[in-house]
């Protein structure tokens, strides 16, 4: 059985504690590795690392910390299905879906922003012919980044790739139940020259090693992606130390199809965005609220296609759902199955735990339930969706805002005008139009209300990750 190591100034050491707790293969309930149980004196090696590599990092030119991210960008490529393997293995996920999402996207996320700093510019204001004012943007130094288990590589990919191209150097916190493809990203930035303390990963629990990373005072900043009840504690732990902060927390995403729709795109589309993952990305559209005039040939048609779903052996080519990532997690989404029928829904499709070893659940429907219902409030992150009627563009938009959540939002509809007014109207910080988990990594991403603060993406994750300064010139 493999044993992980942290990831500290470029090589691989074993915590202090020189304890470690078990990797469990979600769809065969064996264990498939030991993961370090870090606390809070590995953390300190860590950002020592990240500290004593900053100096030189951070006046590396441009050119070379782009080359050195293509490289490793190249590496990950070139391994994507050892990769799309191992994250099928420590996930749950169908391995299909991470060769075709997880993996190739960790590797547009180091091309992105390796090529991005290549393009960077800042602002200059000439002030009344009195001054002349313009920005600088420095890295920050040592930055703490902490990842969730539903996208492993992909996510933490997405916080180290414009974190180190923009000059910082980072001590990264992956998710405690994946941390295999972290493990060998260790490997990969060795391989592609990375210098010793740019990446540092150091493995365990979020209670202990990501708490000691977010109270650390040699870290400036915190960019965090996980759930909200996480991110209000990560929140506590690092404002009054006055760390920048970025927060990607949960969701609970509508998915609006008014009648007028291309229901066989919308119907489609929407398997995809409530079962893909087993339910678990945090812009799935768990809630769908359909026309009422299209509601009963929606129902009828989309339980028809989540029946036809394969559940089965993640590594197999031809699996749609896998397992959920562990018995804890699976046990939460039964419990939320028992209390859609206690509030009185009903169950459409699935319903159950599926009779195999490993932590399947099939895909399911849950009909009859009203927007103030805890099932449609609360965020479940499995195969479970809701189908609800609505009457008119007006309760689309108020069905659609009823949580206390703002991450993403679907809308599906043939008529322009309603598309653009609708979108304006729904409280998410990203609206797809006829599609779903479109991304243009230039764009900004994150979400309103509970589901986060703080965008990312593009130029924004850059300028996070930078501190403005401005210089002002009397002329
Ligand atoms: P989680 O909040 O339990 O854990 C996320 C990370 O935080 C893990 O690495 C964990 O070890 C660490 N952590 C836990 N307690 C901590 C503490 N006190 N201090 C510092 N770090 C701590 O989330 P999860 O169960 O791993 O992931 C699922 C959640 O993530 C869902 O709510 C999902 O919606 C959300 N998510 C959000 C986005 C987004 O972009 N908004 C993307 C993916 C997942």
């Amino acid at each position: 059985m493999q044993r992980l190591a942290n990831f500290i100034g470029g090589e691989f050491v074993a915590p202090h504690s020189d304890a470690y707790f078990d990797d469990v293969n979600p769809a065969t309930e064996e264990v498939i590795a030991a993961i370090p149980d870090s606390d809070g004196h590995d953390v300190d090696d860590a950002v020592a690392a990240a500290r004593a590599a900053f100096p030189a990092w951070s006046a590396a030119p441009a050119e070379t910390r782009s080359r050195l991210l293509l490289k490793l960008a190249d590496l990950i490529e070139a391994n994507l299905e050892e990769l799309a393997r191992t994250e099928s293995i420590d996930n749950g996920k169908s391995i299909s879906l991470a060769r075709r999402l997880d993996i190739p996207r960790a590797v547009a996320n180091f091309r992105f922003f390796a090529t991005a700093i290549l393009h960077q510019s800042s602002e200059a204001h000439h002030t009344d012919r009195t001054a002349l004012n313009y920005t600088l943007r420095h890295p920050l130094g040592v930055v703490g980044l902490i990842s969730p288990w539903n996208l492993p590589l992909y996510l933490l990919s997405w916080k180290i790739a414009p974190a180190i191209a923009s000059g910082n150097t980072c001590v990264a916190k992956p998710s405690e139940l994946t941390p295999l493809t972290a493990y060998r990203l260790g490997e990969l930035a060795n391989e592609a020259g990375i210098p010793p303390g740019v990446l540092n990963i150091v493995h365990g629990y979020g209670a202990k090693a990501g708490r000691a990373l977010t109270c650390h005072d040699d870290v400036a900043a915190i960019s965090f992606t996980g759930g909200t009840v996480t991110g209000s504690a990560v929140a506590a732990n690092a404002a009054p130390r006055f760390k920048k902060l970025s927060l990607e927390l949960g969701g609970k995403n509508a998915n609006v199809v008014f009648a007028d729709a291309d229901l066989d795109d919308a119907i489609a589309t929407s398997i995809r965005s409530s079962f893909w993952n087993q339910g678990e990305i945090c812009l799935c559209g768990s809630r769908i609220f359909v026309e009422r005039s299209a509601y009963d040939t929606f129902v009828e048609r989309f339980v028809a296609a989540t029946k036809k779903l394969r559940i089965g052996d993640p590594l197999d080519d031809a699996t749609d759902i896998g397992a959920l990532n562990s018995e804890a997690h699976m046990r939460k989404v039964l419990g939320y199955i028992e209390l859609a029928k206690e509030e009185g829904g009903t169950i459409a499709a699935g319903g159950k735990r599926v009779d195999r070893n490993g932590f399947f659940i099939e895909p399911t429907i849950v009909t009859g339930l009203s927007c103030d219902c805890r099932v449609l409030q609360e965020e479940i992150f499995g195969p479970v969706v809701t189908i609800t009627p609505f009457d008119d563009e007006r309760e689309a938009i108020a069905f659609a805002n009823s949580t206390r959540y703002g991450l993403s939002a679907s809308l599906w509809t043939r008529d322009l005008s309603r598309a653009h007014r609708v979108a304006a109207a729904i409280e998410a910080g990203t609206v797809w139009v006829n599609c779903w988990l479109l991304r243009d990594l230039r764009v900004p991403f994150g979400g309103m209300k509970e589901s986060g603060v703080g965008r990312e993406g593009g130029f924004e994750s850059l300028n996070f990750f930078t501190e403005a300064k401005n210089v002002c010139v009397k002329l």
